[in-house]
């Protein structure tokens, strides 16, 4: 294999992560090649108006967002491309990664395939997502100011967006599947003394309700049933957040580089190094902590260093 055919870098996936890390890499003059992945532009695609993005006073849509990034990243040489990594090996050097069974080749890699949320799956709570329906508290609570909000879920996350929500709604109701919450006790006791929420366990939504108004979707509620009854029930909401968890994407990483037990990559505490030397992780995908576009940017950043440095190291 000629020395032609190995990239300097490549970056998988394109969040806030995956683009930073582009521009700083690109700026290197390393030439990077991104591949973008499923959801090229990451979680932000997703969602609606982002206000808590630096930079922009008035805020800024968060597609409009990405493509702003990627544009950017792109001036500096960043080579972008719409593809799935599927399968990666990184047992020996170069690292090879594969997008539809074509090998390409690598002397370093940064992994920034975020995380998802996770979701229920209905229909209409994918029509309603960004409009009503949201999987962020920190990101979208602040457009439900005084309306009425449900959050869906039993555990940790659902306590704290729920805690955090009653700073805008006016009120909040936790809804929950079974009637035994798996949130740590201290949350699960801050929520149950904040009189503007309230606990409807044993209950699971089955579909969202709105209005479709020539394309402007407004959220009026949601059709509940409660498991131990069997009843249903139609419930007056403005706003839905589902708090069920995230998954990071790092199934194709497995057995390559070290994970957590729950999945995220396993990084330095001071750099983003994983055990392998050479691969560096960013952003969700090592990060089930802070989870802002503006943290896994600073990450995609300090990937983008940790490259350089190693890639001049090589050379030492
Ligand atoms: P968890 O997996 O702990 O909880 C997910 C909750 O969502 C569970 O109550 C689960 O119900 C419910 N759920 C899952 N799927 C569905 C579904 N399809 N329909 C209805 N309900 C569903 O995830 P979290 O994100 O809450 O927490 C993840 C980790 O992060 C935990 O370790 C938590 O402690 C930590 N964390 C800590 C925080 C803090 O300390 N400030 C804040 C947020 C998270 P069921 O219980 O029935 O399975």
């Amino acid at each position: 294999m000629s020395d032609n055919n190995i990239h300097k870098v490549i970056i998988i996936g394109s969040g806030p992560a995956g683009l930073t890390a582009a521009l700083y890499t690109g700026r290197a003059n390393l030439k990077p090649v991104v591949f973008e992945g499923l959801q090229p532009g990451g979680q932000l695609t997703i969602t609606t108006e982002v206000e808590n993005y630096p930079g922009f006073e008035h805020g800024i849509m968060g597609p409009e967002l990405m493509d702003i990034m990627r544009k950017q990243a792109q001036r500096f040489g960043a080579d972008c491309q719409f593809s799935f990594v599927d399968k990666v090996d990184f047992s020996s050097k170069p690292f090879k990664i594969y997008v539809d069974s074509k090998e390409y080749f690598a002397n370093s890699v940064i992994i920034a395939t975020g995380a998802s949320a996770k979701l229920l799956g209905l229909p209409t709570e994918a029509e309603y997502m960004g409009f009503g329906v949201s999987a962020c508290a920190t990101c979208d609570g602040f457009f439900f100011k005084d309306q009425r909000i449900m959050v869906i879920g039993g555990g940790d996350t659902a306590m704290e967006e729920a805690n955090y929500l009653t700073k805008f709604g006016k009120e909040v109701t936790i809804v929950h599947r079974r009637d035994e919450f798996r949130a740590s006790k201290i949350m699960l006791d801050r929520a149950r003394k904040n009189p503007k929420i309230t606990l409807m366990p044993n209950t699971i939504m089955e579909e969202v309700l709105g209005v479709n108004d020539n394309g402007k979707k407004i959220v009026t509620g949601a059709r509940m049933k409660n498991v131990e009854t069997g009843k249903t029930f139609n419930m007056e909401v403005e706003g839905i957040f589902l708090g069920i968890g995230h998954k990071p994407n790092t199934d194709i990483f497995k057995g390559q580089i070290d994970l957590e037990d729950n999945g995220y990559i396993k990084t330095s505490k001071v750099n983003t190094n994983t055990n392998i030397p050479g691969v560096f992780a960013c952003g969700d995908a090592q990060d089930h902590v802070y989870r802002q576009a503006v943290t896994a940017a600073g990450s995609g950043c300090m990937a983008a260093i940790d490259v350089e440095r190693y890639l001049e190291s090589l050379h030492e």
